[in-house]
Formats: structure tokens, C-alpha cells, sequence
């Protein structure tokens, strides 16, 4: 992994020239101080980003796509190399004090014994292989999960989900990890190997496991992963009454861009209804 990044693990060395490289001096003034080879915080987050990764794991609990488990996370507004997600706990009852830096890699950045998500790499790797992601949904909804098992394909069946077009690619972890992993992306290549999968599009899902979706902001991560969910839920009951007619791409594409400058709307009535 390091090579990537260079081969020298100092701060100083290892970290500064990739965001000095993508961010320029203003970045890296908070990492000149070379001293201990343990990565150095990008700084505070703003504030309304991290407030915003809270109020959405409320929302995508509130909306049945995470249970216990499942998790958001939002790349750092400072530092692109670096990610936020909440320590491990369920999403419902995460607060900003939860809130932890990771870099590319993995690493918790300033740990203090608490308890990460197995799974982080699943976040991290898809920000290193896409700059325009700037947030993670992972779930396990149940609803998606037929679609990972069976070769049905997912696809838009209604103009809230024109997101899905294009294709919605499935992560087969024997692939990348043979025939007996426990099915979690819990290091950085089955991270790497599912960013893979996934490549451009906005929705991946993971056989006998979840998904992934993606966003430019929270706010559209959240959305996509609610109306994954919605459609799944939506195109099964569809196929038990027959063929069904889906989006075209071209329809799909509309509504995609339709859906964009109306999500602010759905935003407004989940952050209202997580507020109780
Ligand atoms: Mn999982």
C-alpha cells in the first residue's frame, strides 16, 4: 500500500507529498512538523460535514437500509486522502463525538482504543480509485440482497432511481478471496478488488452481502442507497407479475439528473424526521 504513497512511512515524508501533490501548501502547512512516524491528523473536519454524516446514518437507519450494522462515511473537506466514518457501532445512535479520521490505507488516524469498522476498507479504496466520490454508503438491505444471488440484474424500474442506470456491476468475493472468506471486505485488496467491480458507476452490490453506493456528497450517497433499496424492493414485486418495462438509459440519465436538484427535498423530510 505504502507504495503507492511512496515508500517513506514518515509523516513527512510518506504523507506530504500526496497532499501537497492534490492540495497544495495549504494542506500540508498542518504536516510540517516532521516528528513521529504515526500519521498526523488533516485538522477538524467542517463541521457541517460531520454534523451532515451524522444526521445521515440516522437517516439511512431511520429508512431500513442499516440495521446494527452497515456504515456512511464522508471523504475529509481538508485533506482528499483521508476519510471520516463513525467508530463501530450501530448507526442509529452514532453522535459527532464518534466521529474518527482514516486515511487511504485503513489506518485510524488518532485511535484512542476505539473500536473500528472491519470493514473501512471498503471506504477507502473506493475513494483512492474515484476522486469524484466524496461519500460511502455500505449496507446490507435486505431487499438488494436477491439481486446479488441470483443474476437477476437490478435495474430502474421508476423515476427515482434513474441512478441505477448504466448497470449495476456484482462483487464476487471468491474472486478476490477464494472459496472461504467469511464474505466481509476486511483488507485493502478485497477493498481494492470491489472498487474494481464497482468503476464507474454509482451502485455495486456484493453477493450474499450488501452494497455499495456512492456520491458526489452525502446527501446523494444517502439518497442512492434509500432508493437502491426502494427499487429492489419494487422490481421483485414486479417480476412476480411479469416482465417489466425499465428505464431506458436515456430515461434513466433524465431522471438522474431530475432526481439531483430535487434530493434536497427528501434531505429536508429525513433530517426533520431524524431530528424526532
Ligand atoms: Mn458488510
Amino acid at each position: 500500500m505504502n507504495a503507492r504513497f511512496g515508500a517513506n512511512p514518515c509523516a513527512c515524508g510518506g504523507l506530504r507529498g500526496p497532499l501537497l501533490g492534490r492540495r497544495g501548501l495549504m494542506v500540508g502547512a498542518a504536516l510540517l512538523a516532521c516528528g513521529p512516524a504515526r500519521a498526523q491528523t488533516a485538522g477538524p473536519a467542517n463541521p457541517a460535514l460531520v454534523a451532515d454524516l451524522v444526521v445521515a446514518s440516522h437517516i439511512l437507519f431511520n429508512q431500513g437500509v442499516v440495521d446494527a450494522f452497515g456504515h456512511i462515511s464522508a471523504r475529509h473537506d481538508r485533506a482528499p486522502d483521508r476519510f471520516l466514518m463513525s467508530r463501530s457501532m450501530a448507526p442509529g445512535l452514532v453522535t459527532a463525538a464518534d466521529i474518527m479520521e482514516f486515511d487511504l490505507d485503513g489506518a485510524a488516524i488518532d485511535p484512542r482504543g476505539r473500536a473500528i469498522f472491519l470493514e473501512r476498507f471498503i471506504h477507502a479504496e473506493i475513494y483512492r480509485a474515484r476522486p469524484d466520490v466524496t461519500s460511502v454508503v455500505h449496507s446490507h438491505s435486505p431487499s438488494v440482497i436477491p439481486f446479488g444471488i441470483t443474476g437477476v440484474e437490478l435495474r430502474p424500474v421508476y423515476h427515482m432511481s434513474g441512478f441505477l442506470g448504466g448497470g449495476v456491476p456484482v462483487f464476487e468475493i471468491r474472486d478476490a478471496g477464494g472459496p472461504a472468506t467469511n464474505m466481509l471486505v476486511s483488507n485493502a485488496a478485497l477493498g481494492h478488488a470491489l472498487a474494481a467491480t464497482l468503476g464507474p458507476h454509482r451502485v455495486a452490490l456484493m453477493r450474499g452481502h450488501g452494497s455499495v453506493a456512492v456520491g458526489a456528497n452525502i446527501r446523494q450517497a444517502t439518497f442512492r442507497a434509500v432508493y437502491t433499496e426502494l427499487n429492489a424492493r419494487m422490481q421483485a414485486e414486479a417480476l412476480r407479475l411479469g416482465p417489466p418495462t425499465y428505464l431506458n438509459d436515456a430515461e434513466a440519465a433524465a431522471a438522474n439528473d431530475t432526481d439531483d436538484v430535487l434530493m434536497g427535498r427528501a434531505w429536508e423530510l429525513w433530517v426533520r424526521q431524524a431530528a424526532g
